[in-house]
Formats: structure tokens, C-alpha cells, sequence
């Protein structure tokens, strides 16, 4: 059997018609590089989940104008509708026009919804936001298909699936690798798959979303799920950075990475990568390479079991916006077993995520940081 590359594309990578033409480009030279099957994973067309968010806002304000969230959605609508246009032919754009009206009747009658009621859940929430990747895969997959090369789109809520914990659902990798065999595992692996980065779908079948920037996770699930030679992510700069560049104009590209220093640069705020991005990996020890597209030449970050790390010399630096301090004071404390216990469950009672502990030596204060 043919080896299996995933390709994922980020929101930038995919933000306009010009951009689109590059990724036919790179999968297309991929193919005759690499032979075999290839899934390509999307993210909305860049800024559209925010755009998305925004409508919600705008929705739920406190006298909530339809003519506005209708007039942003309308915008959305005419980029995407230009988009198509300019990278297919009369026939095919009357053909995808009509495969995305549903989705727009359905984001429509949602934001009418949020409006009217004045609220939004989180499954509601994850239905208008998830709704970027599902219009942008079919006009992807038809931009492939007038390059030459055959492709079809997926909606990932046929075969990810999750708890419904929305917002940032939890993935179940077994009944996910069963759906996937069953849908995507049976398709022709001559035809390009175009996957919906970020959503996938709760037992009730709702739509849940892998918390932003999930695209990336995406990837790594199927590419875990089907035993995947690698997976590639494509973003808009020459791989892992040793810093966040919109800081520091001078961070440098890192070559090699393990899982492990990813992990940790993700989890502390690299926005790079989503924080889960390489579990789905490492038992199979799949490689996972970050690549530029607009420097395809450049051999950006290869992260795997191996590293080039030299003992003593900080490999990154990263940060964490919007978080606060929690300082537990009190002589009280002193000598008496089981105060950090319970200052750590009642935290998790409440379902707040601890990011970084510390305890003074005299055991008269513990801080936690936490999200703001
Ligand atoms: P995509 O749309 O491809 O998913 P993102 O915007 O989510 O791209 O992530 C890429 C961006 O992450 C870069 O443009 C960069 O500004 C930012 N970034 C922050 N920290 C780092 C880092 N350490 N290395 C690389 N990029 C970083
Ligand atoms: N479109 C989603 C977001 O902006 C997912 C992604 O791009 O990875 O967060
Ligand atoms: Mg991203």
C-alpha cells in the first residue's frame, strides 16, 4: 500500500483565491514527490472564524440589530462566493454555490436565533463558529479538481468524534478510528481528500469544535487514526520559531523539535501549534514536519522522538497572555498536611485548568496561575 501524507493548511495558508492556487501547488508537487495518498486538512479561509465570533457578538448584544449580524454574514457570504469565482469555471461555481446555501440558511437562521433569544450555548456556539471549515473545503476541493487533479471534500463530523464537552471537546479515539475506517478509509486514495480542520461531533451528533487553531489536531488524529508515513503542517512561517516573531522580528527557525519540546512550547502559548497536536503521534512515532507555504523551498521544524538539543542552552521562549495570579496566604498553613490537596481540588471542582504552581518555603503561601 501507498504510504499516507496529511496535510493540514492553516486559515492564512487558505485566506484568498491566490493563496488557495499555492496549496493546489504544494499538494500538487507532493503527489509526483511522493506518490500515494494524500489528505489534505482545511481551516476556514483566514479570519473567518473570528469574523464568526463577531457575528455572535453582535447577535447577543444588548439590543441585538438583526440588520447587523445579517450584514456581516452577508460580507462573509460575497468573499467566499468572490473566492469560488476566481478559482473555477462557470459550471463547477454554480455546482459548489449550491452545495454551500444550506450552510448559510443554516448560519442564518442560528444568528436570527441567538438574537432573538438573547443567548448562546456553547453547542449553539460551536455550530455558527464550526460553520468556516464547512465552506471552506468544498470550494478547496473544487479549486484541486479545476487544477486537474481529483479531490472530493469530507465533513469531519461524519468520523471525529468526541464528548460534547463544546468549546474544546474531547476526541474518542477508538469509536473515531472505527468511523474513519468505515467513511474516508474506504475512499479512493487516488482522489485528494479535503477535510474540515476543527469540528467533529458529539454521541447526539452535534457539532463540537477542538478549541481554535484545532485544524492542527486534526491533522494529527488522522493521521494517528490511519497510520500516516507523516504529517505536514503548513502555516505562514518558516516552521517552530524560537520566540512568538510578532515580539521578536528575530526568532529563528528550529530545525528539529521532539514531541516533548513541541508539547511544551504549544501548551506555553506557542501559537504555532494547538497544545494536543502531537499526542495523536508519538506512540507511532509519526513524524510531524511545520512547513511555510509561502517558502515551500524552506525545510522548516521536523518534530519527532529525536531533538538537536544541547544540555544547558534554551532551546524557545514563549508567553501566556491574560492570566492571574492566585496567592494562598496565612500562617496558618505552616506544618499543616494537606492544604495544597485542598486548594488543588477545589479548583478542579470548578473545572479550572492550574498553568504553573509554586510554594514558599515557609509553606506560609502557594500561588497558582491560572487564565484570567
Ligand atoms: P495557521 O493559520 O496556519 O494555523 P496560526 O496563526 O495559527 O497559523 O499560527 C502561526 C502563527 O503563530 C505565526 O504567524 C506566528 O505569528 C505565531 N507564532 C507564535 N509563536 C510562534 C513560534 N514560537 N513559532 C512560530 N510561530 C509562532
Ligand atoms: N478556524 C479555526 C480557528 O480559527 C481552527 C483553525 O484554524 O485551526 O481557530
Ligand atoms: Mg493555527
Amino acid at each position: 500500500m501507498d504510504a499516507l501524507i496529511v496535510s493540514k493548511f492553516g486559515g492564512s495558508s487558505v485566506a484568498s483565491a491566490d493563496r488557495i492556487r499555492g496549496v493546489v501547488s504544494i499538494v500538487g508537487d507532493a503527489l509526483q514527490r511522493e506518490p500515494g495518498r494524500h489528505i489534505v486538512v482545511v481551516s476556514a479561509l483566514g479570519g473567518v472564524t473570528d469574523q464568526l465570533i463577531a457575528a455572535i457578538d453582535a447577535a447577543l448584544a444588548p439590543q441585538p440589530d438583526a440588520r447587523k449580524h445579517r450584514a456581516m454574514l452577508v460580507a462573509l457570504q460575497q468573499r467566499h462566493e468572490d473566492t469560488l469565482r476566481a478559482l473555477v469555471g462557470q459550471e463547477a461555481f454554480t455546482v459548489v454555490m449550491a452545495r454551500l446555501e444550506p450552510v448559510w440558511n443554516t448560519l442564518r437562521e442560528l444568528l436570527d436565533g441567538i438574537a432573538l433569544l438573547h443567548e448562546c450555548s456553547p453547542r449553539t456556539r460551536d455550530a455558527v463558529i464550526g460553520s468556516g471549515e464547512r465552506l471552506s473545503a468544498p470550494i478547496i476541493a473544487a479549486a484541486f479538481r479545476s487544477a486537474g487533479h481529483p479531490a472530493e471534500d469530507w465533513d469531519a463530523t461524519q468520523f471525529i468524534r468526541t464528548n460534547a464537552a463544546h468549546g474544546e471537546a474531547t476526541v474518542d479515539f477508538d469509536e473515531t478510528r472505527s468511523r474513519v475506517a468505515a467513511t474516508l478509509g474506504q475512499a479512493d486514495p487516488n482522489t485528494i481528500a479535503v477535510v474540515t480542520g476543527f469540528i467533529a461531533a458529539t454521541p447526539g451528533g452535534a457539532l463540537a469544535t477542538l478549541g481554535r487553531s484545532g485544524s492542527d489536531y486534526t491533522a494529527t488524529i488522522l493521521g494517528g487514526v490511519m497510520g500516516a508515513a507523516r504529517v505536514d503542517i503548513w502555516t505562514d512561517v518558516d516552521g517552530v520559531l524560537s520566540t512568538d516573531p510578532r515580539i521578536e522580528p528575530k526568532a529563528f527557525s528550529l530545525p528539529q523539535l521532539s514531541y516533548r519540546e513541541a508539547g511544551e512550547m504549544a501548551y506555553f502559548g506557542a501559537k504555532v501549534l494547538h497544545p494536543r497536536t502531537m499526542r495523536p503521534l508519538i506512540e507511532a512515532g509519526i513524524p510531524l514536519r511545520i512547513k511555510n507555504t509561502m517558502r515551500p523551498q524552506h525545510e522548516g521544524t521536523l518534530i519527532s522522538h529525536q531533538t538537536d538539543t544541547t544540555p544547558g542552552q534554551v532551546r524557545a521562549v514563549s508567553t501566556i497572555r491574560d492570566v492571574s495570579v492566585i496567592m494562598l496566604e496565612g500562617s496558618g498553613m505552616v506544618g499543616v498536611p494537606g492544604i495544597a490537596a485542598r486548594v488543588f481540588s477545589a479548583l478542579a471542582q470548578v473545572d479550572i485548568n492550574v498553568l504553573m504552581i509554586s510554594q514558599a518555603s515557609s509553606e506560609q503561601s502557594i500561588c497558582t496561575v491560572v487564565h484570567k
